[in-house]
């Protein structure tokens, strides 16, 4: 189960989408902003190091996106993170004691407020009322996350971040850089498996994943190239359950990180475990119950 907090600030970007009539995809949040009479402006291209900007001067609010990232999903990620602040009660009143929020959107700060504002933003541009229906129509797998990226005009780190929370398959998306691994995301259902170690931001990647081997070489990551194969449990979750993990990389051209799609063979339910047991007595539980 996701935090609960987090699931609070997704479920209000729904609500503030709900609230803005939207019905249909893609949510454009410079629509919505310009119809709250929110200025909403580009950063020049040169200036890095803030995802962007709220402001606010005798009421009237300010929004300013960075577009040192070439890529549309990324810039509505970053205003609809503005948004948030905004929007979540109590974001004001800490945030912009100086009249302006500098912010690090995209799930890459610790700071409570900015992952606040990342969770809004994943609920508003992919709001369960109208993400839920499209998830159904694909299958598993970078394929699904690229789909609805599309639909969505959400960039693929943040689409598969709403993947791995919505999805039934037992999946993770984890977002690297070099050898470093900067988050993972898992389902529920992969959740759901025993003795799992859960990957912590900061930690390495292992030599026998297709992820390390494809990070060694920068230029799958600025070119934007893929690769596939199959890993362990082993190799990224120190399990030896003996489930077949597929890993799907891409690489995210300007922003210089990697992202990877793992999908395990479908995990048994715990009904058709109960019947195999009463086939097979040797049978050891592998699942909490
Ligand atoms: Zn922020």
């Amino acid at each position: 189960m996701t935090e609960i907090w987090k699931f609070h600030a997704t479920k209000l970007g729904e609500i503030f989408a709900k609230e803005q009539k939207i019905t249909s995809l893609p949510v454009d949040p410079i629509e919505i902003a310009e119809k709250l009479d929110i200025l909403v402006e580009p950063l020049p291209a040169d200036k890095r190091g803030v995802s962007g900007m709220l402001m606010e001067s005798n009421n009237n609010f300010g929004i300013m996106y960075a577009t040192y990232v070439d890529n549309i999903g990324f810039q509505n990620f970053c205003i609809a993170h503005e948004l948030g602040h905004y929007s979540i009660a109590g974001h004001y009143e800490q945030l912009m004691g100086n009249g302006f929020h500098e912010s690090s959107a995209g799930f890459v700060s610790n700071e409570k407020y900015e992952l606040e504002a990342d969770h809004f933003a994943a609920g508003l541009l992919m709001p369960s009322f109208l993400f839920d229906a499209e998830l159904n129509k694909h299958q598993s797998g970078l394929n699904a996350v690229e789909s609805l990226s599309r639909q969505c005009n959400t960039s693929l780190t943040a689409t598969a971040i709403r993947y791995a929370q919505k999805t039934p398959d037992p999946v993770a998306i984890v977002v690297s850089e070099g050898e470093i691994i900067d988050y993972c995301f898992m389902s529920d259902e992969l959740k759901e498996l025993n003795r799992l170690t859960w990957i912590r931001q900061g930690s390495r990647l292992s030599k026998n994943t297709v992820t390390f081997r494809f990070n060694s070489a920068p230029q799958n990551i600025s070119n934007c190239n893929k690769a596939d194969g199959e890993t362990t449990l082993l190799d990224w979750f120190g399990s030896s359950l003996p489930y077949v993990v597929y890993e799907e990389v891409v690489g995210l051209g300007g922003y210089g990180k990697t992202l990877t799609v793992l999908s395990l063979e479908p995990i048994p339910d715990q009904e058709s475990l109960d019947e195999e047991d009463e086939l097979e007595e040797s049978w050891t539980p592998r699942f909490k119950r």
